[in-house]
């Protein structure tokens, strides 16, 4: 999975950065932090940049990488730069409520809870409404990463108001890169169809019903007869809703 590790020093004024594959060093200025974390890259990913105070993560990462990116090139839609991940320990506070990862459209950034974090952060911690394992880590992870390719190709970068397109596509791929099991046991139990033409696609029945979003939003990109087209209207999105034609 790993192919470099840059070994990052944060409690100097300068750090030291070492890649054994290609055997160069960078000295570089960086302000003193108390937190000692090191930096990777997938092997068959190598756009996927990770910070983590150790290499434990990484399994996870780069195989939901090379998911999310082998689900969004179905749909022709690809990086266009580095994707940053950082692994932390610490629970995410997003706007007063706990999340397992978010990602920052300004740093371009991935901030993520490693599984143990996640594990522990609860007495039951749940995604779609089952245990939460390593299999939805990795669905989890794939849902930050398609938030970062989805913000690569938008065509209004600046727009804020395209929360409800980002996250059609990042439920989406999180269940599609599940496996066939797990993914019919949770479309199963949530026994919802797809979006319809006329249903409008919000944020606000996300927050109501994740489980049924993701499972609408899946269902719906995956029955498509033209999904391009349509990722091409999310790409192009300007509102809160959308209308589904
Ligand atoms: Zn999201």
């Amino acid at each position: 999975m790993k192919t470099c590790q840059l070994k990052f020093f944060r409690i100097a004024i300068f750090f030291l950065t070492y890649c054994f594959s290609y055997g160069f060093v960078i000295l570089s200025a960086f302000w003193v932090s108390p937190v000692v974390a090191s930096q990777y890259r997938c092997e068959t990913t190598p756009g996927i940049l990770i910070s983590a105070p150790d290499d434990t993560m990484l399994g996870y990462v780069c195989d939901a990488a090379d998911r999310a990116i082998s689900f969004l090139h179905r749909h022709q839609l690809q990086p266009q730069r580095a994707i940053n991940i950082e692994i932390i320990d610490e629970i995410i506070n997003q706007d007063g409520y706990m999340a397992y990862g978010s990602y920052d459209r300004q740093s371009d950034r991935i901030l993520m809870m490693s599984l143990p974090a996640i594990l522990r952060s609860s007495e039951s911690p749940q995604m779609y409404n089952m245990p939460f394992d390593e299999e939805h880590y990795v669905g989890a992870l794939a849902h930050e990463i398609t938030h970062a390719i989805f913000q690569h190709n938008a065509k209004n970068t600046e727009e804020q108001w395209n929360n409800a397109a980002q996250e059609y596509l990042a439920h989406a791929t999180q269940l599609g890169v599940l496996s066939a099991a797990r993914r019919a046991r949770i479309i199963q139990a949530e026994a919802t169809g797809t979006w319809e033409s006329g249903d409008e696609i919000s944020v606000t029945y996300m927050g109501f019903n994740p489980t049924g979003f993701a499972v609408k939003s899946y269902l719906h990109l995956t029955q498509l007869s033209d999904p391009h087209a349509f990722i091409q209207i999310l790409l192009n999105h300007k509102w809160l809703y959308i209308s589904v034609p």
